[in-house]
């Protein structure tokens, strides 16, 4: 469930005219809504009660400071893949004890960043990666709480850009070797084995693979515990899929999602932590663009918008589907018609949906892509000298520009000119 829905006539955000903010801030641009974030992190949240938890929001989906301000001030941890967004966590309030730092390459630099700044754990996911923070901890004089991610091997039936349990996938520590690389992790100083971390990829719309996941990680708490280890924290990652059209079967609720780790980890004493990222911010999201032009094609019309694929890629990286829906809603029964959604960048993989049925539109009209608040900020570029598109966060009858359009002077400003030119 959102919170953009016609009124009048009209879409809106929340108890705001999409056409009033495309008003003030031009077209494209993102626009979210803190009633529904603020819904789907309580979903989550509640799901897991009463188990001891911490419900960490994938941060690499949408990372804007007021986004993950409106989370954190719910309670939220946060998941971290980057120095830069432990930077962007720290720099929203977010507190070192509540963001766990995951990633397959975690840089000395990072590490250091983050020993010194706090943190919650480590999710590590190699030998050489345990060599080093243990280092670097012992060089520091401080313990580094450290889970180890396990790749179950199990297939998430996903996109295989974004399946990462299997163990073809660079992710993690095969399973079967788990016993082994505990047991060194364990002998080195500056590491405290606090727990396991599994995450076997994103967009999952069954509950099945993460069942299988979660079953191997709790035989495995058992093995590690006669191990000696005390495994006390069970980081089961994210992944929930999000409905991207209104036609296709439903995804599991974040409730099943909870019941599932309850019946399958939920005795083993540990507390729990998940990472949703786009179950969190993808509906929460919509990015609104207008139409420069309709062009009429041999055999084929064209909608020509004046986003594109480098303020949202994911139709042409992820071969992605997002419902795209006329600002202005159409009159009962108006006609629909098969066209092509296009951008302007110049490569054909610039194409939002191929005979997609739209009602009428015109140059001008605006548009709006739903589900658009994962992956779509964050991912967007400068391609084409395209301005990154400002993003604009409601709430209830208020709205706020949380990052401006840059100027084209600003853009070219952060060139520099070598000597000799
Ligand atoms: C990407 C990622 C997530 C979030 O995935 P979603 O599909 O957005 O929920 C969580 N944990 C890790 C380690 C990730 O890489």
């Amino acid at each position: 469930m959102d919170h953009f829905l016609y009124r009048n006539g009209t879409l809106y955000a929340e108890d705001v005219a999409v056409s009033e903010i495309a008003a003030a801030v031009g077209t494209p641009f993102y626009c979210y809504s803190t009633a529904t974030l603020e819904r789907h992190f309580r979903l989550f949240d509640s799901a897991l009660d009463p188990l001891p938890h911490l419900v960490c929001f994938a941060m690499k989906s949408n990372s804007n400071q007021a986004i993950l301000k409106t989370l954190a001030r719910l309670g939220a941890g946060m998941d971290v893949v980057s120095g830069g967004e432990y930077a962007r966590a720290k720099a929203a309030g977010v507190p070192g004890d509540r963001i766990v730092f995951s990633g397959v390459g975690k840089t000395a630099v990072e590490m250091r960043t983050a020993l010194e700044g706090g943190i919650r754990q480590f999710n590590l996911e190699s030998e050489p990666e345990m060599e080093l923070l243990s280092a670097i901890a012992v060089s520091m004089g401080v313990v580094a709480p450290v889970t180890l991610r396990v790749n179950p091997d199990v297939d998430a039936r996903t996109h295989a850009k974004i399946a990462t349990g299997k163990s073809e996938n660079k992710f993690g520590i095969p399973i079967a070797r788990a016993r082994d690389v505990y047991a060194r992790a364990a002998g080195l100083p500056g590491l405290e084995v606090i727990g396991i971390d599994v995450h076997i990829g994103s967009q999952l719309t069954d509950l099945e693979p993460f069942e299988q996941a979660y079953l191997k990680v709790a035989d495995l708490t058992a093995v590690l515990r006669a191990d000696g280890h005390d495994i006390r924290r069970l980081d089961l990652g994210g992944g929930l899929g999000i409905p991207y059209t209104r036609s296709n079967i439903a995804p599991p609720l974040p409730s099943d999602y909870g019941d599932l780790i309850k019946r399958t980890v939920g005795d083993l004493g540990c507390e729990v932590e998940i990472e949703p990222g786009r179950l969190i911010s993808g509906n929460a999201g919509i990015m609104v663009s207008a139409v420069i032009y309709v062009k009429n094609g041999e055999g084929r019309d064209f909608l020509i918008l004046d986003g594109a694929m480098n303020d949202l890629i994911r139709p042409s990286m992820y071969d992605a589907h997002h419902d795209i829906v006329p600002v202005q809603e159409p009159a009962a029964g108006a006609e629909q018609a098969p066209v092509d959604i296009v951008g302007p960048v110049c490569e054909s993989g610039d194409t939002f949906a191929k005979q997609r049925n739209m009602p009428p539109l015109a140059s001008g009209d605006l548009v709006a892509f739903r589900s658009a608040g994962a992956y779509g900020a964050v991912m967007s570029s400068e391609y084409n000298t395209r301005p990154l598109i400002p993003e604009v966060l409601v709430n209830g009858d208020q709205f706020a520009v949380i990052r401006s359009r840059p100027t084209f002077d600003e853009m070219i400003a952060r060139d520099n000119i070598p000597e000799w030119l």
